[in-house]
């Protein structure tokens, strides 16, 4: 039986992995003027630099995995090791000492298309990927958007034919992130043309190398290109490779975007995106406008809602903990969460001005621009914000029906 809270041993041992395995991080107090001035949202990087950090990532996530820590909550019979969340806290808490490479690569990945899998693949397909997914062998991407679906993600047109103990699929995705280093997908098709549209779907894990799969990087404004189009021209699919039931996608597709949305609100405890309030007031000092009434209410303002951005997480989390689904609260927290960016973005364009478009050289200043242009991503990505607003007032307040498109 699953130990239920971490005992000595399990904590001696993961202070022996880390000592010996990666170095304490240093606190580098940054000081202003100093340093890099880098505040984007998104990593914005070369495809070689990419590859380097994947690298790096890999060589971590194997090295964990192997000595235990890697998937502490996984079953024992995928590879995982059978423990509680409790533990789990109690390793990330001790990792967080210690400097190890980002994992931006396996986000997707081990955030939403590893819970899929567990709750609705075969055991054949959970043998094989769940494994290879903790330990950072394989990366895996989230195929859903098509041109034409996106919000409305039931009106996806992208088939899936079946073809014996295979499924055909063709069609075309897009802005899938990291489809450029993936190895698997999860992709959901469309099974059934005449079924209403959410019941015509269906998930599959489909092999990102098969032949038939194209991939197109696609440059988005703030310079980097993490996201593609991915084209699908007649690709076998075997039906073991199947998630759920036949014309059951959109369950599966659930799942998935409950995980997204508690992966995207709950990734920042600050509720005020990748830097805390402190950089913010550091800036408004060195442009002057530290004893400008409205700047200092709209810091205030921004505190004050990052604050309150934390402790909604801190619920959603708590549900979750409790082994409740996650709900509309994984909604609120993704939407005050880029509700409050959207103020931090609003302050920088009234105390930068023109600075923020144009580069005079100035140590943070012109570098903000890439926040701001970060942030229309932030408000589309795992649901967009009309979309959430759609969701609390219908879900959460019990309003009216949005009146159905013509
Ligand atoms: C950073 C980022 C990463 C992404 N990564 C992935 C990925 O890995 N895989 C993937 O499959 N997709 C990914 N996406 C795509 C994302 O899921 C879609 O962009 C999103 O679902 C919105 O769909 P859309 O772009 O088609 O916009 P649309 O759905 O066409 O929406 C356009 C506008 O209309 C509004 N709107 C639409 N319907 C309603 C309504 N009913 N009521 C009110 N307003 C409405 C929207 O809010 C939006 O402002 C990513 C997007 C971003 C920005």
């Amino acid at each position: 039986m699953a130990e239920t809270t971490p005992d000595e041993a399990f904590e001696q041992g993961a202070r022996e992995f880390l000592q010996a395995n990666a170095e304490p991080r240093l606190e580098v107090q940054q000081r202003w003027g100093e340093g890099s001035d880098n505040v984007s949202i998104l990593p914005e990087r070369t495809l070689e630099e990419e590859l380097a950090e994947l690298e790096a990532a890999r060589a971590w996530a194997q090295r964990r995995f192997d000595a235990g820590f890697g998937w502490i909550t996984g079953p024992v019979e995928y590879g995982g090791r059978g423990l509680t969340r409790d533990h789990q806290r109690l390793y990330d808490a001790l990792e967080a000492s210690y400097a190890t490479p980002p994992m931006t690569a396996y986000g997707i990945g081990l955030g939403m298309v590893a819970p899929t899998i567990l709750a609705h693949a075969t055991p054949e397909v959970k043998e094989r990927y769940l494994r290879a997914l903790w330990r950072g062998d394989i990366v895996a991407c989230q195929l859903f958007s098509e041109p034409g679906a996106g919000s409305d993600l039931a009106g996806l047109q992208t088939k899936a034919v079946r073809d014996g103990d295979e499924w055909l699929v063709t069609g075309q995705k897009v802005w899938t992130s990291g489809a450029h280093l993936s190895d698997i997908g999860e992709i959901i098709c469309r099974t059934d043309f005449d079924a209403p549209k959410h019941k015509g779907l269906t998930g599959f894990v489909v092999d990102m190398h098969a032949p038939g799969v194209e991939i197109r990087p696609l440059r988005q404004m703030t310079g980097g290109a993490s996201f593609n189009e991915v084209f699908f021209t007649e690709v076998r699919v075997p039906d073991s490779h199947r998630l759920g039931d036949v014309n059951g996608g959109w369950t599966v597709a659930l799942t998935t975007l409950m995980n997204e949305r508690a992966a995207i609100g709950g990734g920042t405890a600050t509720g005020s995106g990748n830097m805390g309030t402190e950089r913010l007031m550091e800036l408004v000092r060195h442009q002057g406008r530290a004893d400008d009434p409205l700047v200092r209410q709209q810091l205030a303002s921004i505190f004050i809602n990052g604050r309150v951005a934390s402790f909604t997480n801190l619920r959603a989390m708590a549900k979750v903990a409790a082994g409740q689904l996650p709900g509309p609260e994984m909604s609120i927290a993704k939407l005050t969460l880029t509700m409050n960016m959207r103020r931090m973005a609003d302050l920088l364009s009234s105390v930068l001005g023109p600075k923020l478009v144009a580069d005079s050289g100035e140590w943070g200043a012109y570098a903000w621009g890439q926040f701001v242009l970060g942030l229309p991503g932030m408000r589309i990505a795992g649901g967009t914000d009309e979309i959430l607003h759609n969701i609390i007032g219908e879900r959460v307040l019990g309003l009216p029906k949005e009146p159905a498109a013509r």
